[in-house]
């Protein structure tokens, strides 16, 4: 049996406890938070993640299965455009960030769960990976998983590259479902797209809603009285910055590699970062020589790379051309357009 520790047990590094119990590992995951599950805000998990999430026992009932993400334009809430989220074997679904890593941990009970412990090096002797605390204390492995996230401690074996600053910042809050359902419809995904930043909101329970907003400052004057009603609703927000970086070239030195957004962050506009990590963690337990894992996750996660930072863009067009061509390819692609 080989004896593996996983840095950092948010959705990738949980996922990998999962699906390496499953193949016989025993796993250690260490991580730097003294408490899981107390993550606030909401997460979209596309059927490509969710099924894998399925196949590997994780109980996501609480979640709410969502039909359809709307776009709609920021000055006067006109629809844009609509997709059918629906249309897969399994669930397009939201929920609470924290219930999902609670259903993660639970799923994972057969590793260990240490709280409360950073990692603060990682080298590798060649008969062992090695790491060391931030209590001075050390653990031997068979392997390890950097899971650790934008600002991974272990990705300093592999390369010198830093996350860059994209100059935006996300802004987050949960809202009454209720209060919120005065300003939009929310059984939808629903974003509203405008010049240099956009809004966000998707159920996340029977009785919330997320709200996201990105934007290079908390400022939406002259929105749609319905945005402005939702920020209002949420009151101080703290946004908090947002960085991606190119997926990296290398993703593993010896007995060491890198899974989600240690690896590859990926900003929020597709909603794909962690199902990206969750992708990862499931490839890595099936295909434990680390060369072969980036093989064959490297190309998928740099066109989906590639597709956020494309609708960085699209999202963010200011009023003109481009954006009329924009808005008019959204509503010709919109299932009703045909009716
Ligand atoms: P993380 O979630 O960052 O987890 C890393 C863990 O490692 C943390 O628990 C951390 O405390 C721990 N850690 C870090 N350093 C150490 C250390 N040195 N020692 C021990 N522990 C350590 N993705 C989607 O798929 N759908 C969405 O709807 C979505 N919405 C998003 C909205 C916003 C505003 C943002 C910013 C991101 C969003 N994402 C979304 C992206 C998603 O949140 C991330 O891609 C995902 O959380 C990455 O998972 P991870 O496990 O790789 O890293």
């Amino acid at each position: 049996m080989r004896r593996i520790a996983i840095v950092g047990a948010g959705i990738g590094g949980l996922t990998a406890a999962i699906a390496l119990t499953r193949r016989d590992a025993e796993c250690v995951v260490v991580e730097q938070r003294p408490a899981l599950g107390d993550e606030g805000t909401g997460i979209q998990i596309s059927p490509n993640a969710a099924a894998e999430l399925l196949d590997l026992g994780v109980r996501l009932d609480f979640a709410v299965p969502v039909a359809q993400r709307e776009l709609r334009r920021w000055q006067d809430d006109r629809v844009l455009g609509r997709t059918d989220l629906g249309r897969y074997d399994v669930p397009y679904l939201t929920m609470p960030r924290g219930a999902l890593i609670g259903a993660l941990r639970e799923a994972a009970g057969g590793s260990r769960i240490v709280l409360g412990r950073r990692c603060v090096a990682v080298r590798d002797d060649r008969t062992s990976a090695v790491l060391g605390f931030d209590d001075g204390t050390a653990g031997r492995f068979d392997a390890v998983i950097g899971a650790d996230g934008l600002r991974s401690v272990v990705r300093g074996l592999t390369c010198s590259a830093t996350p860059a600053h994209s100059g935006l910042a996300a802004g987050r809050a949960v809202l009454p479902r209720a209060a919120a359902g005065r300003f939009v419809d929310t059984d939808r995904v629903v974003v509203w797209l405008g010049p240099g930043r956009h809004c966000v909101t998707y159920p996340i329970s029977h009785d919330h809603v997320n709200l996201v907003v990105v934007a290079p400052s908390a400022r939406f004057d002259g929105w749609h009285p319905s945005v402005r009603g939702l920020i209002a609703l949420a009151g101080r927000m703290r946004p908090r910055p947002l960085y991606d970086m190119p997926p990296l070239p290398v993703w593993h030195h010896g007995r060491v590699v890198l899974l989600g957004d240690a690896a590859h962050p990926i900003l929020p506009f597709i909603a794909q970062g962690a199902a990206q990590a969750i992708e990862d963690a499931v490839t890595l337990a099936d295909r434990l020589d680390f060369a072969g894992f980036q093989a064959s996750r490297q190309e998928r996660v740099r066109q989906v790379f590639a597709m956020s930072r494309a609708g960085l863009r699209v999202h963010h067009l200011p009023d003109g051309p481009e954006q009329r061509i924009r808005d008019r390819a959204l509503a010709a692609a919109r299932p009703d357009a045909h009716d």
